[in-house]
């Protein structure tokens, strides 16, 4: 794979992104076309119809590879299509453990559909908890799936503890590296099998495209997950395709600016006497920041916070802030606040959310690339007054 030795944001910018080979133009073209021209029965040019294979796609699942330093990559519809795609590699009766905390999409996914349908046997524990996982596996698991940074609360799994561990077993190990991004964490190289994006998140990086991608470099599991997407059919158009690859040019700048006004957002918030509680990898006081350093290259730009005055100083924070939309989602360029209670952790009852740390006083932001003194200055006055 070319570029494949570079630094990162140079694979970002040229990793399956040469000259079109019809016409020269540097900026790969949309093929938004669903058929190729054949020149005789078998003589094509790679491409026979666009569910199969998309140049626009190929060089966006050419450059995630590289990014994820995987010898494959696949891009799929959505976060959620990427996900279901590594989960057709398992059969009836396979026994899956996850995190009990994962993106509640993805929950929903594995209990309302994939458990019913697929007949997969799902448990779910505290990843954090190495000790938890050991208990949770079964000669009958598969897959231990794993999500960190977690949403909201910024919790950290040991991926090359937790990988040593269900490989011992027998089991693969997929991670979903949305909230990091191959930026600041790269799976595979901690150990893991197989890594899973939204890119409708960092990677796409500017809130206008749902996308979803796969990284590995076990041919055999890039085989079946390649032929399930052809098969099921949930891939991007060229024209996604085409607004992902063009965010990932920008991924490595875009990522230093998260992180660094994250940092002095967090920062801000844990000097605040309004404020309750902090998370975020970065401070030094979150309890995993050593496993943080080793594990991630940076903290990422998502920080979850709660109040002194509980949900209703909450509520009346988010209707106060002008940078910060009130929105879900997460990644973009463009800052976010969002009351997970009622918004992305509505469907998880109460107790079990609570118990989590997710009660009615937290918020989340997505900080964005905004200039930060301004993201500082709109969150003293929201929290302030
Ligand atoms: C958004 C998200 C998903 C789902 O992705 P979609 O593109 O919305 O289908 C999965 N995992 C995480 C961590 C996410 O934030």
């Amino acid at each position: 794979m070319k570029f494949a030795d570079r630094g990162f944001a140079t694979r970002a910018i040229h990793a399956g992104q040469e000259a079109d080979p019809a016409t020269g133009a540097t900026i790969v073209p949309i093929y938004q076309t669903s058929t190729y021209t054949q020149e005789a029965p078998g003589q094509h040019k790679g491409y026979e119809y666009s569910r199969s294979g998309n140049p626009t796609r190929a060089a966006l699942e050419e450059c995630v590879a590289a990014l994820e330093g995987a010898e494959y990559g696949l891009a799929f519809a959505s976060g959620l299509a990427a996900t279901t795609a590594v989960m057709s590699l398992l059969s009836p009766g396979d026994h899956v453990v996850a995190g009990d905390d994962l993106y509640g999409g993805s929950y929903r996914l594995f209990d309302k559909v994939l458990k019913r349908g697929n007949k997969l046997d799902f448990t779910y524990v505290d990843t954090s908890d190495p000790a938890a996982v050991e208990k949770a596996l079964r000669p009958e698991t598969k897959l231990l799936w794993v999500e960190t940074p977690t949403n909201p609360m910024l919790t950290l799994s040991d991926i090359r503890e937790l990988s040593g561990m269900a490989h011992e077993r027998g089991a693969v190990v997929a991670v979903d590296n949305t909230f990091a991004s191959p930026y600041f964490q790269r799976p595979l190289s901690l150990g893991a099998d197989v890594v899973v994006h939204s890119t409708t998140k960092y990677m796409g990086g500017h809130s206008d495209v749902v996308g979803g991608a796969v990284a590995t470099s076990h041919e055999g599991m890039h085989e079946a997950i390649k032929f399930y997407q052809n098969a099921a059919g949930a891939v991007p158009g060229a024209f996604d395709a085409w607004i992902v690859l063009r965010g990932l040019k920008t991924l490595a700048v875009r990522m230093r600016q998260h992180e660094e006004n994250a940092l002095a957002v967090a920062e801000f918030l844990q000097g605040h006497p309004q404020v309750a509680t902090v998370n975020y990898p970065g401070l030094p006081a979150h309890p995993q920041h050593e496993l943080a350093k080793r594990q991630m290259t940076g903290f990422s730009g998502m920080v979850s916070f709660t109040l002194e005055g509980g949900a209703e100083a909450a509520y009346a924070a988010v209707q106060k802030t002008e940078v910060f939309s009130f929105a879900e989602s997460l990644g973009g360029v463009e800052s976010l606040i969002t009351h997970p209670a009622t918004m992305t952790h509505a469907a998880i009852p109460r107790e079990e959310r609570e118990e989590r740390g997710v009660t009615d006083g937290l918020l989340r932001l997505s900080v964005g690339i905004e200039d930060k003194e301004d993201l500082v200055a709109d969150l003293d006055r929201a929290i302030s007054s």
